[in-house]
Parts: structure tokens; C-alpha cells; sequence
């Protein structure tokens, strides 16, 4: 595996593969890698001949200071983690490469509606750091496929429709959320969960796997979000949301649309966690 972070050596190598003709592939993150991520690599390998992989922490998106400066950054153990994969290039760009001119005065890329709602609503600015990142990094990429985690669902249907917008030649996949053997969902910040709180956390899929189930059941959208919403509270969770949406656009579900998705966030202690689940 190649490991480099300047763009001039980034799209040597893409361009060399592409004279080849080989298809890329592309996996951005933020590292701290865990069996999630690395799940996103083997997808992406399926579907091309190289994987390209990035780590980059995306301050642009942070909408606390105290969240970007306590992100678990850990490149040497992420490096070993890809050595052992399919990935064939890691890209490590750092903030001077990425944002040259600063952060302040740059082009930013908004995508309306389905990032106004949930995650939008509660961190402000976030989506348009991401949709200005992945949109630099699909520049100095240029994958054929690039996939995503369902774990970050309004962020993947954000992508899907940004390259859609801006008419991108870019495929994008999505993977289902890795989960740990309690049901948590697999995440950077677990680590920052202490000991008693790591066991409560797991609640957080339990009631949305059983939110799902009541839909399922036939309970009223409103009823089951109560129910779900006041569980977590009782559970010692501070709920931001817990909403049932249409799966394409995130627009509030109603009891008939066939392609519904649960999501949530919640606070336990000072760490926020995000999960979701399909309903039907
Ligand atoms: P991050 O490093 O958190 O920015 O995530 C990078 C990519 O990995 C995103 O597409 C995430 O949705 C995905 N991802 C994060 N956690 C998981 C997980 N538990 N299962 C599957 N994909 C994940």
C-alpha cells in the first residue's frame, strides 16, 4: 500500500491506474479505523481494481471546537489496519494541504432540504463541511465508485444527491452499519465512553430495533416515537431526536410510504451518538 499526502502524488498513481484502464475506488474517512470502515474497503474493492482510502480529519465539519480536538487520531495503527486489506493507496493530507488558504474564505457547497433537517438542525454547519470536503477529495480523487456507510445515513443520501446535482461520474455505494456484539453501533467516539456508559449505549439500537418492530406492529408513527424518545430518557439518554422518515428524501414518514428509516441521536455523558435502522 502507497501512503502519501500531497495531491501531485495522489493523482500520479490514480492516473497511472487509469492509463492502465483499472477502475477506482474511493473510501474517505476520518480514521481511527475500525471493522466499519474496513468493511467499506472490501466493498470497494469488489466493484474496482484499486482502492484508494483517505484519512482526514475535516475540521470544516466540527461545529465544537472540543469535539475536532478530542477526535481519537491514530495513524500508525490505521496504517497497520489497511496493510491488512485491499486498500492500494492511503491518502493523508493535512489541513495546510487541504486548506491552504485557511478555512475562513474558501468555496463551500451546500446541498438544501435533506441537510436543513435531524443532523443539520443540530449541528450547524456540519453538512456543509462534509459536502465541501468529499467534493475536494472526489476532485483530487476522481474515483469511479466511492462508498459510503449506512451508519451516517442522511450523509450518504446528502452525497448521493450532491453527485447527482453537480453531475459527478461517480457511483456511490452504500454498506450496512457494523455493529458491536451488544448492537452498538460501531463508532470513533465509542471510545470515548466510559466503562458504564459503554454498556448503556447499546439501548440506543435495542429501542430503535424495537421502535421498528411496533411500527411494524402497526403502531402510530407519533406513539412509537414517544415511547422510543421516553425509554432513552428513562435509560439515562439525553434524546436529540428520534424520528421516522421516508428513506430517499428524510421527509417526515407517514403510516403508508413503503421505504421508511428510524433515526436518532443522543447524548450519553458529554458523547453524542448517531444511529439508524430501516423499518420495512
Ligand atoms: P468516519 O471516519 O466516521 O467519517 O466514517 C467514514 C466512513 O465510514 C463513512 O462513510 C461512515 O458512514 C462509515 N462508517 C462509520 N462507522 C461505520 C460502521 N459502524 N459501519 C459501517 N460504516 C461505517
Amino acid at each position: 500500500m502507497i501512503v502519501v499526502d500531497a495531491i501531485s502524488k495522489l493523482r500520479e498513481a490514480v492516473s497511472g491506474w487509469r492509463q492502465s484502464g483499472l477502475r477506482i475506488g474511493f473510501v474517505p474517512t476520518m480514521g481511527n479505523l475500525h471493522a466499519g470502515h474496513l468493511s467499506l474497503v472490501e466493498a470497494a474493492k469488489q466493484h474496482a481494481d484499486r482502492v484508494v482510502v483517505s484519512i482526514f480529519v475535516n475540521p470544516l465539519q466540527f461545529n465544537q471546537a472540543a469535539d475536532f480536538s478530542a477526535y481519537p487520531k491514530t495513524l500508525q495503527q490505521d496504517i497497520e489496519q489497511l496493510k491488512a486489506t485491499a486498500a492500494d493507496l492511503l491518502f493523508t493530507p493535512t489541513e495546510a494541504i487541504m486548506y491552504p488558504e485557511g478555512q475562513g474564505a474558501i468555496t463551500r457547497v451546500q446541498v438544501p432540504e435533506i441537510t436543513e433537517m435531524l443532523e443539520g438542525e443540530h449541528r450547524p454547519g456540519h453538512f456543509e463541511g462534509v459536502a465541501t470536503v468529499v467534493t475536494k477529495l472526489f476532485n483530487q480523487v476522481q474515483p469511479d465508485l466511492a462508498v459510503f456507510g449506512e451508519k451516517d445515513y442522511q450523509q450518504l443520501q446528502m452525497v448521493r444527491q450532491l453527485v447527482r446535482d453537480l453531475d459527478m461520474p461517480i457511483d456511490i455505494l452504500s454498506m450496512p452499519t457494523f455493529r458491536e456484539p451488544d448492537g452498538l453501533a460501531m463508532s470513533s467516539r465509542n471510545t470515548r465512553l466510559p466503562e458504564e456508559q459503554r454498556l448503556q449505549a447499546a439501548q440506543l439500537y435495542k429501542v430503535l430495533d424495537e421502535a421498528r418492530e411496533k411500527l411494524l406492529q402497526g403502531d402510530s408513527i407519533a406513539s412509537v416515537e414517544a415511547w422510543a424518545r421516553n425509554t432513552l430518557e428513562n435509560a439515562g439518554f439525553q434524546v436529540e431526536y428520534i424520528s421516522c422518515r421516508r428513506a430517499d428524501d428524510l421527509l417526515i414518514a407517514t403510516e403508508n410510504d413503503p421505504q421508511r428509516r428510524l433515526l436518532a441521536a443522543a447524548w450519553l455523558g458529554d458523547v453524542r451518538l448517531i444511529d439508524n435502522l430501516p423499518v420495512d
